[in-house]
């Protein structure tokens, strides 16, 4: 695995879990708001330090009984070929797993739900599926967006999230999420943090202020079990 950070603690990123959050390198997106450029970036990926798995382990055996689980995020967790064996190393340790994506590969969400490795998954869903050429470039990307969320429904556990981008995302938007997404069981609106962005430009974008972020929720509400705004 390539590893590029960890969070020791944390105590919101795994939903009523005290967790720590392992960072993987890479992604196959390159959405202009990402702040984690550094793992994202092919050229700032190179002066970026790696983090060894075994001093991850060895952080995780001393952190038995004092935290549940682990978070896996990145860059892309799903495009490093050995996810399935690190999670299950992580689970011989009996912490659950949480896992992020940006569901470009079901086929490998489909492999984890089977062996029964993730206990809770969050998917960002980056806007409705007509604006994904804006985040990535795959022929197939509407449908292997798609199919992921219809395999991370089937979970007892998840979130879908959007983080709201002036410039990116407007009110329309977040009804054409709600409709594709309906009877979903968490829909979370977060709030966009202007730093160390993929594109510069987008350091200098003013995030929606927080009653607009409420007004979208309002609008995706009737669609969800849970419709929640993350600021
Ligand atoms: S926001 Fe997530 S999916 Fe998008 S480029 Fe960053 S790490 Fe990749």
């Amino acid at each position: 695995m390539l590893l590029g950070g960890l969070q020791k603690l944390t105590l919101i990123d795994f939903p009523g879990r005290v967790a720590a959050t392992v960072f993987t390198i890479g992604c196959n997106f390159f959405c202009p708001f990402c702040y984690n450029s550094e793992l994202v970036d092919a050229k700032k990926i190179k002066k970026h330090p790696q983090i060894p798995e075994e001093d991850f382990f060895n952080f995780l055996k001393e952190r038995q009984g004092m935290l549940d689980g682990v978070c896996i995020t990145g860059g892309e967790p799903t495009l490093q070929a050995d996810l399935p064996e690190f999670i299950k190393k992580i689970k011989e340790l009996r912490f659950l797993v949480k896992l992020d994506t940006n569901g470009a590969r079901p086929e490998i969400l489909s492999d984890l739900l089977e062996q029964k490795l993730v206990d809770y998954i969050a998917m960002d869903i980056k806007g409705p599926l007509e604006k994904y050429h804006k985040f990535a470039d795959a022929a197939d990307i509407l449908e292997k967006i798609h199919q992921s969320t219809q395999i991370i429904r089937q979970m007892p556990d998840y979130e879908f999230r959007t983080t709201a981008v002036p410039s990116l995302h407007e009110k329309e938007d977040f009804l054409s999420i709600a409709r594709w997404l309906e009877g979903a069981k968490k829909y979370y609106i977060q709030q966009f943090k202007a730093e160390k962005t993929l594109d510069s430009a987008y350091s200098s974008i003013k995030p929606y202020p927080d009653e607009q972020l409420v007004e979208f929720c309002q609008i995706a509400k009737p669609y969800f079990e849970i419709c929640e705004v993350r600021v």
